[in-house]
């Protein structure tokens, strides 16, 4: 583990901030790393599915699906003070 080239860009794409764009929970663009345009990242059951070819094509967990896993752990390890994350949590509370 660890070895993995795809999962090492991967990580460095998630920590180079600015090349993750969050369009919804469900969906996320990453910038394509020879700078033209950028990949559709969605969530396709528990499972990412990516737009660039090396996902289409070799059907491999490609760096861009990594980066964005990677920027949503980040993103977790963020917040803290949110113990829970259940639907109910996020509803604003009633008044009585
Ligand atoms: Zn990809």
């Amino acid at each position: 583990m660890g070895e993995n080239p795809r999962e090492l860009k991967g990580r460095e794409i998630a920590e180079n901030g600015n090349q993750i764009k969050r369009v919804n929970p469900l969906a996320y663009t990453v910038k394509s790393q020879n700078g033209n345009g950028a990949y559709s990242i969605l969530k396709d059951g528990s499972e990412w599915k990516c737009s660039c070819p090396d996902h289409t094509h070799r059907n491999v967990k490609c760096k861009h699906i990594w980066a964005v896993e990677f920027s949503l752990a980040l993103r977790e390890s963020r917040q803290p003070n949110r113990s829970c994350t259940c639907p109910d949590s996020r509803l604003p509370r009633l008044r009585i």
